[in-house]
């Protein structure tokens, strides 16, 4: 069949109709892809938010319910304090009760001791004894004092040293007191460099005594009594090994427990050592009271009537140390 020109031409017409139109669907189809694409994309991030949204709301339930716990603590605790508060303040109550009991039980015991001391004074119950005892002597004084001792009908123990007034302890001992030992030289440093070198001095000291009265003393008193620390400076310990060395050897050793502070300086008032004497013998049960007989002492001689007479007046009867008497140890420090 032939064709025709316009044939021909309407057969081009179709065939670029035909092309426009596919171009037009591809065109539609891309634009679809392309839509799809997006709206899946936007999903995604709908999910993600969603997905954060979800982790905020869990990180919120969590803080909520942190913040709930620590409300729950926090009254916890305030209860608590409430408490104690309570627990302090019937405790301070209680405090306050036994407080007044104490001041009254205080009161009371003063009101007692008053009346004990009262009744002590004006009527002495039970043995009341007293040891007068003088270190340091022989001296100047040591016959004065045995006059006003005579006077009194009372004894007295001497400790003594190799003084040279040492014939005198014939006096003391013939007046029925006590001669008891205290050291040859009285020197601390030569004394107490060692346990022999004061054992030393107690053997020149006890031999003396005994070639004028016949007889070995077997009481004594060390030097600054056994609880003296200046002994520490020449041996240490030397007063721990005498206290039991002494004894060993038969001595009876003794301090005191009422010193009349007499060797506080060279002569101090007579006043002093009175008071001293009573005020610390008042309350005790028996006192060995220290005082000194040496040359400078003349304050001692002029106290010791009112010192006998106080003592006396508290109910004390007056005895001689004899070996046989126990106590007034004090503790040694060295
Ligand atoms: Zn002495």
């Amino acid at each position: 069949m032939l064709e025709t020109g316009e044939g021909k031409a309407l057969k081009k017409k179709l065939s670029a109709c035909v092309a426009v139109f596919t171009l037009i669907i591809l065109v539609l189809a891309g634009a679809l892809a392309y839509a799809v694409t997006a709206l899946r994309q936007k999903d995604k991030a709908a999910a993600v938010t969603r997905e954060r949204l979800k982790e905020s709301g869990e990180l919120l339930s969590s803080a909520e319910s942190s913040l709930s716990d620590y409300r729950a603590k926090a009254e916890e605790k305030d209860r608590l304090n409430s408490d104690l508060q309570d627990k302090l303040n019937k405790a301070e109550e209680e405090n306050a009760g036994l407080r007044k009991k104490l001041e009254a039980l205080s009161a009371k015991k003063a009101e007692e001791q008053a009346g004990l001391i009262a009744a002590s004074a004006e009527k002495p119950s039970g043995r009341h004894v007293c040891y007068l005892t003088f270190d340091d002597g022989p001296s100047d004084n040591t016959l004065k004092i045995l006059e006003i001792l005579r006077k009194y009908g009372i004894k007295a123990t001497f400790f003594v040293i190799n003084s040279e007034k040492l014939d005198y302890v014939k006096n003391i001992y013939e007046a029925g007191h006590t001669v008891g030992l205290h050291s040859a030289t009285h020197n601390y440093s030569e004394i107490y460099k060692s346990t022999q070198a004061y054992l030393d001095d107690l053997k020149v000291i006890s031999d003396r005594v005994e070639s004028i009265i016949g007889i070995a003393p077997k009481v004594m008193r060390f030097p600054g009594g056994s609880s003296n620390s200046v002994s520490r400076k020449y041996c240490a310990g030397v007063m721990s090994s005498l206290t039991r060395a002494v004894e060993e050897l038969g001595y009876s050793y003794y301090d005191w427990n009422v010193s009349s502070g007499d060797a506080l300086s060279q002569t101090p008032s007579f006043t002093y050592i009175r008071n001293n004497v009573l005020k610390s013998a008042r309350d005790k049960n028996s006192a060995c009271v220290l005082m000194h007989d040496s040359d400078t002492k003349t304050t001692t001689v002029k106290a010791l009537p009112e010192i006998i007479e106080g003592l006396m007046k508290m109910g004390y009867s007056f005895e001689p140390i004899t070996p046989e008497v126990y106590g007034y140890h004090h503790n040694t420090l060295n």
